[in-house]
């Protein structure tokens, strides 16, 4: 008898190599693996201190108004080359369109500031 990787259900094998007790654990497994090389090749998200610091700025708001991982959960959502003026753009257009309370709320910006917490991104003080 062998034990499953998977479901720890004990088996018997038909291969002196067999790792899983069915195919169905056997794709789980092959799906987990596929998952953790992706995980590893995908590039972390890099945030710029400087840069939140100037569409702050622009905004004419301090840094309590604008929370740095409410502002990196907007600036995910652009190209990482794109300028102040773009980010001031984007971030003033969804801020229109939404209620910042209700942002807050969503599933998405949990999970994000879960990410964030877990230092999942890469946080540089300067861009330049
Ligand atoms: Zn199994």
């Amino acid at each position: 008898m062998k034990k499953c990787k998977i479901c720890s259900n004990r088996f018997e094998p038909t291969r002196s190599d067999a790792r899983y007790c069915s195919n169905a654990c056997k794709q789980k497994a092959h799906n987990l693996r596929k998952n953790e090389v992706q995980q590893a090749d995908a590039p972390k998200l890099v945030f710029y201190h400087d840069e939140y610091q100037e569409v702050c700025n622009m905004f004419g708001l301090d840094y309590e108004s604008l929370p740095f991982m409410f502002y990196c959960f907007l600036r995910k959502g652009i190209p990482l080359k794109a300028t102040v003026q773009n980010v001031y753009d984007y971030i003033n257009s969804v801020w229109h369109h939404n209620n910042y309370d209700q942002i807050l709320k969503t599933n998405a910006y949990r999970n994000f500031i879960e990410d964030f917490l877990g230092g999942e991104f890469i946080i540089l003080s300067n861009k330049s």
